[in-house]
């Protein structure tokens, strides 16, 4: 059944921390915590640290994957302090896009987030693309709407064939649970994953989204991570504050894992 099959996949976002001298340590830490069959883990650092992280898993741990937190939508051209796609070949195989932190700080839409998606996808980067909505919006019931415009404004213009064969990954992350501590109960993600996927449909994504991993974000930690993963509908974790700490790493990779075991991953 391809629910079962679906990957899990626990990603870090660094945010704004570590500098190339302490990165590279965090990584191996994390890496040397987090060897779990069956998970497909991936760290996303601040740019600047990318290729120290790369350098630290190089040998120690290759099959951590490394990810950008953004990337421009223009392939190149006169945009200071801008990094894009091509720039991140050889650096990265994985990006963040559209994390509500960017959305809020730097005024992103979906429309230039689905810019972002193709300049992702034709360099070859798997996506992850954050959705969520705010505290407001929840509590007035609009989550599903907010979440339906967010993916559709993103997706209109993309070709679902290569965003499902590069290995698009969403992410549900409720800006409310973001950094603060408070989660959505599991039961929440998972009505989330079915709205994302049915919404995935829409845009001829094969078998109404079946096949793409959603994942949960928003205060995920080693306690919190077992609630997610027992919804069957949700595939994993992105992981912000407690991806800073390898022991909290560790309990969540493992939780992962379990699941991974349950899906007949670890072959
Ligand atoms: C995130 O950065 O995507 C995130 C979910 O952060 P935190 O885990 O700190 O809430």
């Amino acid at each position: 059944m391809i629910r079962e099959m679906r990957e899990v996949i626990v990603a870090a976002n660094w945010k704004m921390h570590t500098t190339p001298a302490d990165a590279g340590e965090l990584a191996r830490a994390i890496a040397g915590r987090t060897r779990v069959a069956g998970v497909t883990r991936v760290i996303c650092p601040p740019f600047v640290c990318l290729a120290t992280v790369g350098d630290a898993l190089l040998e120690l741990d290759p099959d951590i994957g490394i990810g950008a937190q953004n990337v421009h939508h223009e392939l190149q051209g006169a945009y200071t302090g801008e990094v894009s796609a091509a720039m991140l070949a050889g650096l990265a195989s994985w990006v963040i896009i559209g994390h509500s932190e960017r959305r809020r700080d730097a005024g992103e839409t979906d429309e230039l987030l689905g810019r972002k998606l193709g300049r992702a996808v034709d360099a070859g980067l798997r996506p992850i693309l954050c959705v969520g909505e705010q505290l407001d919006e929840r509590e007035a019931g609009q989550q599903s709407a907010v979440v339906r415009r967010q993916l559709r404004g993103a997706l209109h213009d993309r070709d679902p064939a290569k965003l499902a064969g590069i290995g698009l990954v969403v992410a549900y992350e409720p800006v409310w649970a973001i950094g603060t501590g408070r989660t959505a109960t599991g039961a929440d993600a998972a009505a989330m994953a079915v709205v994302i996927r049915d919404t995935l449909g829409e845009f001829g994504f094969a078998r109404r989204g079946e096949t793409i991993p959603v994942l949960y974000g928003g205060s995920v930690t080693s306690a919190a991570i077992g609630e997610f993963m027992a919804e069957p509908s949700i595939d994993g974790a992105l992981v912000g504050g407690a991806s800073l700490k390898p022991d909290e790493m560790a309990g969540i990779v493992a939780r992962a894992g379990v699941t991974a075991v349950a899906r007949g991953l670890t072959g």
